[in-house]
């Protein structure tokens, strides 16, 4: 069993061999030098921790020899040679397998306006560590995009006391996947902290001491970040002839066009079955865990479909969202009201289908229900609307057949 990509989903595959009871050899390899290591803390504890930021590993060197996993870091995958089904490393090693799993994960999109070679990105540890050095008392911080990297940094930034400004492109924050009813609460959240958030604003280019708008006018930084979204690794796979469709195209079972190679996380796109099969990608966390459970199972001769309701968070000063379902699909909106201030959002399709779930609050306020509303977008429920709408009312009794 080999794995490209010691990320989440690398990670969890090299697991699930174990759990499965795979006895054979399993070899992660990464071309990153670290072991596997989790990514949500770098925009938030590694940047406004006291202490140095440090990688939080979801392998350390006790479970790598527990498991048995040959890990070969700092050598990235180059080609897949499918036919003598072997790949190729960049240090000239080839790594021979029986199945292997894709897991190469999502990369920074990058800006191409003037100046752009200043902007700092956030996907690694090492990117953490230069922007949470850069990030000093009283600096200006401009930062390029108002989705969950620019937001969380923000939050971030601030903390350390910087000078924010968040410069969003589309007419509002968080545009894509977060209904407005709670991109206008988390904008307000970081306006209050002293963040200047502009929205429908684009850039002309970059000097050594601005980021200069569409219009004309100036945006002071000492420090430029660029958080304007993400691409998936694909490269290999297309290389090697799989099969791509916004991603590395997967069935529901996480297999690609190559009955031998099997992809997960963000960089594989998929059918999901609660969803009328509509092919999805995901970047987010949970989704990277739950699909390689799914595809390490599978590799060892399961028929085990991947059919996890979606599910992400994000930590923006002391707020904290959660979106389960697709919102998107929705076409009504119940409003849950919980207590000091936390709502959540139900949305229901037009059969009256809860098809997602969106809320805000401190700290794990709406955890519980967002958790039972996922359930219930999992089970294609028709929920009884009076019980979601009333915030003190138990949702627990709606799972009941
Ligand atoms: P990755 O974690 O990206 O791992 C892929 C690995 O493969 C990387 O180490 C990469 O270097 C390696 N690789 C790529 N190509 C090759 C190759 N050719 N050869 C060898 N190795 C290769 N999600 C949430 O739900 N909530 C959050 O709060 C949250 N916060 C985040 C904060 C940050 C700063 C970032 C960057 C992401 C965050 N996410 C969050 C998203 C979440 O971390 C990702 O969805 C998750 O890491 C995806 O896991 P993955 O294994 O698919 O990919
Ligand atoms: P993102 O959430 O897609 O947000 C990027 C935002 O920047 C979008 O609103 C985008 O608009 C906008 N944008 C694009 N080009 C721009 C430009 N030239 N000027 C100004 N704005 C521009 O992506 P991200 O925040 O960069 O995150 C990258 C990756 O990290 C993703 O995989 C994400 O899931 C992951 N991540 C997740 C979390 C979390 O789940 N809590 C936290 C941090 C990071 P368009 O939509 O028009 O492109």
């Amino acid at each position: 069993m080999v794995i490209i990509g010691g990320g989440k989903a690398g990670a969890r595959a090299a697991i699930g061999f174990r759990e499965h009871g795979w006895e054979g050899s399993i070899t992660i390899v990464s071309d990153e030098a670290l072991l596997p290591y989790d990514r949500p803390p770098l925009s938030k504890a590694a940047i406004t921790d006291e202490a140095d930021p440090h990688a939080v590993l979801l392998l350390d060197e006790g479970m790598i020899a527990s498991l048995g996993v040959t890990f070969v870091g700092g050598a990235g995958a180059t080609s897949i040679d499918r036919k003598h089904k072997t790949l190729h490393l960049a240090n000239g090693d080839e790594v021979p397998y029986h199945k292997l799993l894709i897991a190469t994960g999502a990369e920074p999109r990058r800006l191409t306006t003037p100046g752009a070679e200043r902007a700092l990105m956030l996907r690694d540890l090492r990117d953490a560590v230069e922007i949470r050095n850069a990030f000093t008392p009283d600096k200006n911080i401009a930062v390029i995009g108002g989705g969950f990297i620019g937001l969380e940094l923000a939050a971030s930034a601030v903390s350390r006391g910087c000078k924010v400004t968040v410069i969003e492109a589309q007419p509002r924050i968080l545009m894509r996947g977060v209904p407005e009813d709670i991109s206008s609460i988390i904008k307000a959240r970081h306006e209050t902290a002293g963040t200047t958030v502009l929205t429908g604003t684009g850039i002309s280019h970059i000097d050594a001491t601005h980021v200069v708008l569409s219009d004309g006018s100036k945006v002071s930084a000492d420090i430029v970040i660029a958080g304007i979204g993400a691409s998936p690794r694909t490269q290999l796979a297309e290389d090697a002839k799989l099969t791509i469709d916004n991603g590395i195209a997967c069935d529901a079972g996480m297999r690609t066009s190559d009955p031998d190679i099997f992809a997960s996380g963000d960089c594989c796109s998929f059918p999901h079955p609660v969803f009328g099969d509509a092919r999805l990608r995901f970047e987010a966390w949970r989704n990277a865990s739950d699909q390689a459970e799914v595809a390490a199972e599978n590799m060892l001769g399961g028929t085990k479909t991947y059919r996890a309701v979606p599910w992400f968070w994000s930590d923006q000063h002391d707020l904290t969202l959660q979106i389960a379902g697709m919102p998107g699909l929705g076409k009504t909106i119940v409003k849950r009201l919980l207590k000091d201030g936390a709502f959540i959002l139900c949305h229901l399709d037009a059969d009256g289908r809860l098809v997602g779930a969106s809320g805000i609050g401190q700290g794990n306020v709406i955890a519980r229900d967002v958790r039972l509303l996922e359930m219930l977008v999992g089970k294609l429920s028709k929920p009884d609307l009076a019980i979601l709408a009333d915030g003190t009312a138990q949702l627990k009794p709606l799972l009941k057949p």
